[in-house]
């Protein structure tokens, strides 16, 4: 089943499921990457940080698949803040990827003691008109770092990727974001597996449906219009997370998962991280 998109505010459209390369090791991440392509991925998610790059790159030229069916987002490192700098190292992940334009160059932390973010996101506008990143973002922007570079910027970000899943459902920046028409993308959609999806109200909604209860979640994603993309080793898993399009859940259930909201994050806090 074909996955939906998600129209930003450049005019791009990202496709709505990715597959997220977070903690995936280097020497394993082709290997990971092939076997969510053959899935029917097409939108990879990777950083600087994450140091396997490389493997995402050598999948995709592995793949055969016509770059411009594909979306592959990375992430400045935190200790490349700066406007030269976001350039330079940005040209370091297309090397890395093997592409000459990346469609995602998001910041990857505010780092607001440094408050560098500002002149980062001017080297970010510089990477788009260049033609290297075709869509710029953020990642773990709270809404006062968000103000700032609508104050001090001309190009809203695309999108700002945050934690979001049901114990952090982000209502406060998700209206934010839809003021700004800015495109929320959640990562560790499912909470990263960790004390989650035991949850009753999760279990009793999957046995409804018939789906386990990382497919409820993910489709909790879809519905509330985020942009998720799970990350998995194992491949039975890599499948079962494509498979959210083929049943929807009510208002009634979407409000359920909500209450689970307790604060708790599995992640650092965006303004003292990096
Ligand atoms: P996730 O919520 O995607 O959880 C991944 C973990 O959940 C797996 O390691 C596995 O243990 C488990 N899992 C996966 N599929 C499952 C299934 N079907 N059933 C049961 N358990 C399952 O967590 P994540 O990897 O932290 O987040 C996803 C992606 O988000 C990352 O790979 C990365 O691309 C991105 N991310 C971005 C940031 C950021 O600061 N911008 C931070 C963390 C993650």
């Amino acid at each position: 089943m074909a996955v939906p998109t998600i129209k930003l505010n450049d005019g791009r459209e990202i496709p709505q499921l990715g597959f997220g390369v977070f903690q995936i090791e280097p020497g394993h991440t082709a290997e990971k990457v092939k076997a969510a392509l053959d899935v029917g991925y097409r939108h990879i998610d990777t950083a600087q940080m994450y140091g396997n790059e490389e493997g995402v790159g050598k999948a995709i030229a592995d793949s055969g698949i016509p770059r411009d069916e594909l979306w592959i987002t990375t992430k400045l490192d935190n200790d490349g803040h700066g406007r030269e700098a976001a350039v330079s190292r940005l040209e370091q992940s297309l090397t890395r990827l093997g592409l000459d334009h990346v469609d995602l160059y998001l910041i990857h932390w505010p780092r607001p003691h440094e408050d560098r973010y500002v002149e980062t996101w001017q080297g970010l506008e510089d990477a788009r008109r260049a033609g290297k990143a075709r869509s710029i973002g953020v990642s773990n922007f709270q809404i006062p770092h968000l103000e700032r570079l609508a104050q001090e910027t001309s190009t809203p970000p695309a999108v700002n990727q945050v934690e979001f899943h049901p114990h952090l459902v982000q209502r406060e920046l998700r209206e934010y974001h839809k003021d700004h028409d800015i495109g929320t993308e959640a990562w560790s959609p499912i909470g990263q597996g960790k004390g989650l999806l035991d949850a009753p109200e999760l279990t009793e909604l999957a046995d409804k449906y018939g789906r386990s209860a990382a497919q409820v979640v993910l489709r909790w994603h879809i519905q509330l219009d985020n942009i998720v993309f799970p990350k998995s080793n194992n491949p039975e898993r890599i499948k079962e997370n494509f498979e959210i399009f083929d049943f929807s859940l009510t208002e009634d259930d979407i409000a359920a998962i909500e209450k689970l909201h307790t604060g708790n994050r599995v992640g650092p806090d965006p303004d003292t991280f990096g």
